[in-house]
């Protein structure tokens, strides 16, 4: 068999998400020689866009300059048509097998690619099920589809897409993206638990106190609030993205590193976290502060909107390895800084024979996934000098320093390669999603219905104090006495 001809059909192509992610995505692919000499992309969308056109609202998304941009470009071709008539589809059924017919010994590998609302997500896979469906009868061959979030606005609706959507095409064509997951800290966490024998003793009831998930933005909507506003930050952040590196640091060893194997075991430690209580949430929504604006005050954001734009949220997790154990996932708008990681607080040592405070000296282990990767253990060590006095210094790898020069991909073209691969190990598979959704569905429920208390709190801001609250009644304790050497002046 010849060399696969592969097509990305990308639906929606005139949309924001495939000129800033899924075409860059696919340059970088084709850059570093990823993609097959024979590939090419094909944009489906209604608005009526020449090649032309189309190249040149992409051309300033690209890299390099003109030269490499329009080796890319002389790839991709635009097909105009409606997502819900047949001239369209016939169109694009046609335009993919007089490209498939050119190379009649070649397996084909069709990715269809639904930069899309949701919302059209039923009739579009319909559309494509019925119209272009037909592959060339070569080994090999294949129809893959990925499809982005938001999977539903709760357990009920996101069912029902999953269930229109299986009807059309099986679970192992489905790529549902959640593009924490093509993070390479998140898929370092895989490794670093369960290649790590320091590691694996250490890791449940007995030796960590509580666990942080946390993502912070230091900016607000910025007048583009109207899809936020429908979904607030628990739906956008937390039951998506934070759940899903929850997994990762709480799964038991999987069988092995098979897609399945790895999938199954994140499903059942969520299948082991009850719905969330009301009691242990905190939520809030920023006010102007600093010159900057409050939520409410962005013009797509109506004026009494009480959609959260943070969240604090303490999970227990069910299981003989962290039965009582707090792990809390926060995340948040218009913060003080900006960052995602997992912070893991062991218990203090137990008969601290030292001076200090044994409660506010324990280790903790940071893993930070943006903006800089780093893992950092927080050790309690001797202060340099003739006395015998400790100090919280860290053991540090520091990802920019560690491996200089070494460019670490973004999550899109990791994950488009391993769809084109067939590697389903970094998408959400139907029962992991259920699993999600069951856990915060009457929570948001709550939350729609006016039900919680809305915290605010000032932009700049590190969130509502009663998120502190919760973080110490989960049992965490910050470090007072550490000071990072590289801390800005002042
Ligand atoms: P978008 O720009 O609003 O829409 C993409 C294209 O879909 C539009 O160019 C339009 O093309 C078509 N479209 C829009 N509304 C439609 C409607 N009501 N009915 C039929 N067609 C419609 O969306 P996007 O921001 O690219 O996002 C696409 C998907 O990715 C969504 O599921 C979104 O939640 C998800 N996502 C986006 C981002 C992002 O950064 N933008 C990030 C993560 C996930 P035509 O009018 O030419 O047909
Ligand atoms: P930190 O920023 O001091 O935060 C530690 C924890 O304490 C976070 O959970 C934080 O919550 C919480 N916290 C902060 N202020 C608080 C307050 N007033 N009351 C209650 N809780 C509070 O982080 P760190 O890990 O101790 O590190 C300190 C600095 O060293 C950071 O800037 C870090 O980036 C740097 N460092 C860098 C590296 C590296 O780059 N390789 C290695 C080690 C340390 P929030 O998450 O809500 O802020």
């Amino acid at each position: 068999a010849g060399e696969l001809c592969l097509t990305v059909v990308v639906l929606g192509a005139s949309g924001d998400l495939a000129s800033k992610k899924t075409y860059p995505a696919l340059q970088f692919l084709f850059q570093k020689g990823f993609l097959t000499r024979n590939t090419k992309v094909i944009g489906y969308a209604r608005s009526p866009l020449t090649d032309e056109q189309l190249h040149a609202k992409l051309r300033p998304r690209l890299e390099g300059g003109a030269a490499e941009a329009d080796a890319f470009l002389k790839r991709c071709t635009y097909v105009a048509g409606a997502y819900d008539g047949p001239e369209g589809w016939k169109a694009l059924a046609a335009a993919l097998a007089a490209r498939e017919a050119r190379h009649p010994a070649c397996p084909c590998g069709r990715l269809y690619y639904l930069a899309l609302p949701p919302s059209v997500y039923p009739q579009v896979c319909s559309g494509l099920k019925t119209y272009c469906d037909a592959l060339p009868s070569t080994e090999g061959s294949w129809i893959r589809v990925i499809v982005e979030k938001p999977f539903g606005k709760d357990l009920g609706s996101s069912e029902e897409l999953a269930a229109t959507l299986g009807a059309l095409y099986p679970e192992n064509q489905l790529y549902r993206i959640d593009h924490y997951l093509g993070k390479e800290m998140a898929q370092n966490l895989f490794v670093m638990r369960f290649a790590n024998m320091f590691l694996a003793p250490l890791w449940n009831r007995e030796c960590v106190s509580n666990v942080q998930i946390t993502f912070k933005e230091d900016f607000g909507t910025q007048g583009r609030g109207g899809y936020f506003d429908t979904f607030g930050i628990i739906r956008d952040v937390v039951q998506n993205h934070l759940v899903q590196l929850l997994a990762f640091v709480a799964m038991e060893k999987p069988l092995s590193i098979h897609p399945d194997d790895i999938r199954d075991e994140k499903v059942k430690v969520l299948r082991c976290i009850k719905p969330v209580q009301e009691h242990n949430v905190v939520l809030g929504q920023y006010s102007a502060a600093g010159g900057q604006p409050g939520y409410t005050e962005d013009p797509t954001v109506p004026d009494d909107s009480r959609t959260p734009t943070f969240a604090a949220v303490t999970l227990y997790i069910d299981n003989d390895r962290w039965a009582g154990v707090p792990f809390v996932l926060k995340a948040g708008k218009a913060l003080n800084d900006k960052k995602a990681e997992i912070r893991v607080q062991m218990r203090a040592t137990p008969h601290y024979i030292f001076p200090g405070q044994p409660e506010a000296t324990r280790n903790e282990l940071v893993v930070r996934l943006q903006p800089d990767e780093a893992i950092y253990l927080k050790m309690i060590v001797k202060k340099p000098g003739l006395e015998i006095d400790t100090a919280i210094s860290e053991l540090d790898l520091d990802y920019s320093k560690r491996y200089p020069g070494v460019a670490i991909p973004d999550a899109y073209p990791r994950l488009i390669l391993d769809a084109i691969r067939g590697d389903q190990q970094h998408f959400v598979r139907r029962d992991e999603l259920r699993a999600a959704w069951a856990i915060f569905t009457p929570l948001l429920h709550a939350v729609d219905a006016g039900r919680l208390p809305l915290h605010p709190y000032p932009y700049g801001s590190r969130g509502p104090e009663e998120a502190d609250e919760l973080l110490a009644r989960a049992g965490f304790v910050k470090n007072l006495d550490y000071r990072w050497h590289d801390a800005p002046a002042g």
